[in-house]
């Protein structure tokens, strides 16, 4: 029997997992490297082509090629992928769908029609007026519609900041995102305060698995670099429920019919979750597998592959959810391992000369994976542009305290120091 072929769009060979679960699963990979990128992984077939620059001319390779399934991880290919599913006849989410989550005044139209938790919010076109989203309460953020990785975002504290604020962010989208996606414009909402939790689920058959809720911290602005993310999150039962019945919505929302989607949310008054941001797709590059492969023991990656591929799936908790619930008693075993990414800071700009503390983290014994992006030499540049993040550290750990404890440490112990 030959092995089935799954196209892995614009992912980054730095984060293994996928390539992994490929192996366990069987499948080759048809390996589509992000317009830049030179590496590929060994012995993986290779396909040149820009999802988002000329899609149709990677259209018509795809469709010579013939592949199983296709499958990105890079949120701004994802209508690509649901586009390229639909021609070749392949599984995935609808074009519509893939749309409305990449695009944010799509999302906010589709979480308010659906009865979901929205704050008040206001779209503007480039160049177009501010009136409107000056009226909100502020604080509001400001962000680009076609945004992604934070490219943009930023927190205005008074409507007179407004316009220029938005003026600003429309140029980062100009110079950063193709003119297409430029001209969607700016979404404007106001900000919800509270801490950040990730939700990783699932969808099959239409129905929403949820595999796991993570913190994130709470970021205050008013740029929103990513800091950590820790799962299982330690939250109380109702509040819980409360989150994973949001993400659900918001997947019925959209229209996510299939696969994998990570759900960013903020909890108001550490009660009321707020969806700001939904990817059709495996959350963190792969980060997201790791959490809950680690936290919830789901072969989140296989189980994305073989959605792509067309075929059920085999580790899916029982709906209308499941998560692992850290153990409540001091001194019991825990039930499951708690999962953490911590995602060093830039901390500064300029030439980076070295990144303190960052191969001692690599040897403790909780850390299962470092991810390197930026070296001594790099080039870090100052907001608006974004130049990635030095590190992730990924590590697992018995309870909840000893996983911040871990990144306490990290906070004190890693530094990127620049070159005058
Ligand atoms: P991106 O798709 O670029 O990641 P997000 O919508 O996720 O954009 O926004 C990036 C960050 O900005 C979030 O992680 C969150 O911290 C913050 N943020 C976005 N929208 C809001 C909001 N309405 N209230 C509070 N914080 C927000
Ligand atoms: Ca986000």
């Amino acid at each position: 029997m030959t092995r089935p072929l799954l196209a892995l769009l614009h992912h980054r060979v730095g984060l293994p997992w996928i390539f992994e679960a490929a192996e366990r699963e069987g499948v080759d990979l048809l390996f589509i490297p992000r317009p830049g990128d030179t590496t590929a992984p060994p012995a993986t077939e290779v396909l040149i082509g820009d999802a988002l620059t000329d899609p149709d001319t990677l259209l018509a390779a795809l469709a010579d090629r013939r592949p199983d399934g296709i499958l990105t991880m890079y949120d701004p290919a994802v209508p690509f992928a649901a586009r390229a599913a639909a021609a070749l006849g392949l599984p995935g989410v609808s074009e519509d769908a893939a749309r409305r989550a990449v695009d944010k005044r799509a999302l906010r139209e589709s979480l308010a029609a659906a009865g979901a938790n929205t704050p008040g919010y206001a779209t503007v076109l480039p160049g177009g007026a501010t009136d409107r989203a000056a009226r909100l309460r502020f604080p509001v953020v400001v962000k680009p519609a076609a945004g992604f990785s934070s490219l943009g975002v930023v927190r205005v504290d008074h409507p007179d900041e407004l316009p220029a604020a938005l003026r600003q962010v429309e140029a980062v989208a100009a110079q950063q995102l193709p003119a297409s996606a430029a001209a969607r414009g700016t979404v404007v909402e106001e900000f919800v305060a509270g801490a950040e939790y990730a939700v990783e689920s699932f969808v099959h058959a239409g129905r929403t698995h949820v595999l796991s809720v993570g913190f994130k911290g709470e970021p205050k602005g008013p740029y929103f670099e990513e800091g950590v993310y820790r799962a299982p999150a330690v939250l109380r039962d109702d509040v819980l429920a409360a989150i994973v019945a949001e993400a659900a919505l918001a997947n019925a929302a959209l229209g996510i019919s299939t696969g994998p989607v990570h759900t960013e949310l903020r909890l108001r008054d550490g009660e009321t979750p707020f969806v700001f941001d939904v990817g059709a797709r495996i959350g963190g590059s792969g980060v997201s597998h790791f959490i809950v492969a680690e936290s919830a023991g789901i072969d989140l990656a296989a189980e994305s592959i073989r959605a792509a591929i067309g075929r059920p799936p085999i580790s899916l908790p029982p709906l209308p959810a499941h998560i692992g619930t850290p153990s409540a008693t001091a001194g019991e075993p825990p039930m499951i391992a708690h999962a953490g990414n911590y995602i060093v800071q830039t901390g500064g700009t300029g030439r980076i000369a070295s990144i303190d503390g960052l191969a001692e983290a690599a040897t403790h014994p909780a850390v299962r994976h470092v991810a390197q992006f930026l070296f001594p030499g790099d080039e870090v540049r100052a907001y608006p542009e974004f130049s990635g993040y030095p590190a992730f550290i990924l590590s697992v750990h018995p309870t909840a305290a000893a996983l911040e404890a871990f990144h306490q440490h990290l906070d004190d112990s890693i530094t990127v120091r620049y070159a005058r």
